[in-house]
């Protein structure tokens, strides 16, 4: 039997409002805390081995903790060195920051950006996320480590015409992978049904990837 998914929720924290996700609709309810270092730490000790760590946020974006690098880590001196992946929208942090970053991931570990849209539709549904710092992040990660990157899309009606711009850039990024997603969430004011099907996305997306390198 394969050795299971750790799944890690380090905060509650983020510097983001996404209009449907269920923190900003609950954001009064839900207190803002932080994954103790010595929690992670006792896992360590137990010694289970785990096939992979996903540092992934259901309320909050795991950047954003207090104690990142010292939890990362951590992680990395894991009994059987399970794959690190942290999902995040990736605003706001510096270049030091992501560099540190790269620096304690390895190969076969990822880091997801979760982009829905270029610098001027991005905002409409991932609100106060900050293009330029995304994309420092990126180049970052890239510049100083073979982490494995890939930009995460929520197809929407703002972003669907986007798609072939967005694999230039890809491409330009170094992206590793490009993961199209449709969501169940729309609402009339925030965030509309797309039009287009994610295959047809796709296919843009792939033009758009394939032409830069001519
Ligand atoms: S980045 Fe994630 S946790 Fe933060 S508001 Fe958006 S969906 Fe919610």
């Amino acid at each position: 039997m394969k050795p299971p998914v750790l799944h890690l929720e380090l905060t509650s924290k983020c510097a983001l409002r996404c209009t449907e996700c269920a923190r900003t609709k609950y954001l009064e309810k839900i207190p803002i805390r932080e994954l103790s270092v010595s929690v992670v730490e006792n896992i360590k000790k137990s010694g289970k081995i785990f096939r992979e760590v996903s540092l992934c946020g259901a309320h909050g974006d795991p950047i954003y903790h207090s104690n990142f690098h010292s939890i990362l880590k951590i992680l990395k001196d894991f009994p059987g060195q399970p794959l690190i992946s942290i999902a995040t929208n990736g605003s706001y942090r510096s270049e030091d920051w992501w560099k540190e970053t790269a620096l304690l991931l390895a190969r076969k570990d990822e880091i997801i950006f979760a982009v829905d849209g270029l610098k001027d539709t991005l905002n409409q549904y991932r609100v106060n996320a900050d293009w330029d710092s995304i994309r420092l992040g990126m180049e970052t990660v890239k510049k100083f480590s073979r982490v494995r990157l890939i930009w995460q899309w929520i197809l929407f009606r703002h972003n669907e015409h986007q798609l072939e711009e967005a694999g230039k850039l890809a491409k330009e990024w170094k992206v590793d992978q490009f993961l199209l997603l449709k969501s169940s969430r729309y609402s009339k004011e925030s965030a509309e049904y797309p039009m287009r099907s994610t295959d047809f996305a796709q296919e843009e997306f792939r033009r758009g990837f394939d032409l830069s390198s001519l």
